[in-house]
């Protein structure tokens, strides 16, 4: 599978022209879009989430036309936004199982298998029948991911994980991303140089909703 976005665009309602004619193919594997904060980052991810319409342009992702076919993509999609909210008194377990039936897992065995494993996966088995409410920010970042994941998607986007992290949760929190699997596109949205050096074996660098430069860390990131 791979997306491709052409000439995409986005001016909102106050003029703000965050995407200026995108052009980007993303093939499978860790992809970097790193960017400083304004540069467009967020109004690219969420487009291509489908949580917003752009003016022009196309986004294709294996067989689907993205922009035309919203349903299908958000099917084979895991989307961890910057900021999102959790009802802090509901368990981890509790709130995975919830998300997992809205991603259409509707076996009970299956949910709990998948449930199982994320849980493993982002170290979160002994915190799972804790109140996210006490959770710290790693913590939730994890559970966050684990949601990303649930019914087995093929489209992963993670924007601006790490922010706020310290620095062993922000290690924890990459090694993740690390073991999600080659045969999946993962993009990692991003203001922190380092995150791409270290995960990202391509990346793009975005600023005033324009693309400055794609290619490979050790070919261009050293001159950043
Ligand atoms: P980044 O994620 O790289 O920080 P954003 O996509 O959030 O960039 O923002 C790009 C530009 O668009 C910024 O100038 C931001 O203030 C503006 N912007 C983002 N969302 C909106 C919105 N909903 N309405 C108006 N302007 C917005
Ligand atoms: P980011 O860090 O990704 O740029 P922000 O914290 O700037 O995100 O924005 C948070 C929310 O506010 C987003 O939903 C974004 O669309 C909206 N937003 C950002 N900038 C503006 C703006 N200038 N006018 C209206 N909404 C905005």
């Amino acid at each position: 599978m791979r997306l491709t976005i052409r000439d995409l665009s986005k001016t909102y309602p106050n003029g703000v022209r965050a995407l200026r004619g995108v052009d980007l193919t993303i093939h499978t594997g860790m992809f970097g879009l790193l960017g400083p904060n304004g540069a467009g980052k967020s109004s690219l991810m969420r487009t291509i989430a489908t949580l917003q319409e752009p003016d022009s342009g196309t986004i294709q992702f294996g067989p689907i036309d993205v922009l035309r076919h919203k349903t299908a993509l958000r099917e084979v999609l895991g989307y961890l936004p910057q900021e999102f909210g959790l009802y802090p008194n509901l368990s981890a377990e509790h709130i995975l199982d919830h998300f997992a039936v809205l991603k259409g897992v509707v076996d009970v065995r299956e949910r709990r298998a998948q449930i199982d494993v994320l849980l493993e996966q982002t170290n979160l088995t002994n915190a799972r029948k804790k109140a996210v409410g006490g959770f710290s920010g790693g913590m939730k970042q994890r559970l966050g991911i684990a949601i990303a994941l649930l019914g087995r998607p093929r489209l992963i986007i993670v924007d601006e994980p790490t922010a706020g992290l310290d620095p062993t949760e922000r290690h924890r929190f990459l090694n993740l991303l690390s073991d999600i699997g080659q045969d999946v596109v993962v993009i990692l949205s991003t203001h922190i140089v380092e995150d791409v050096a270290e995960l990202c074996p391509n990346f793009a660098i975005l600023a005033g909703g324009e693309i400055l430069y794609t290619g490979a860390p050790e070919a261009g990131i050293a001159g950043l």
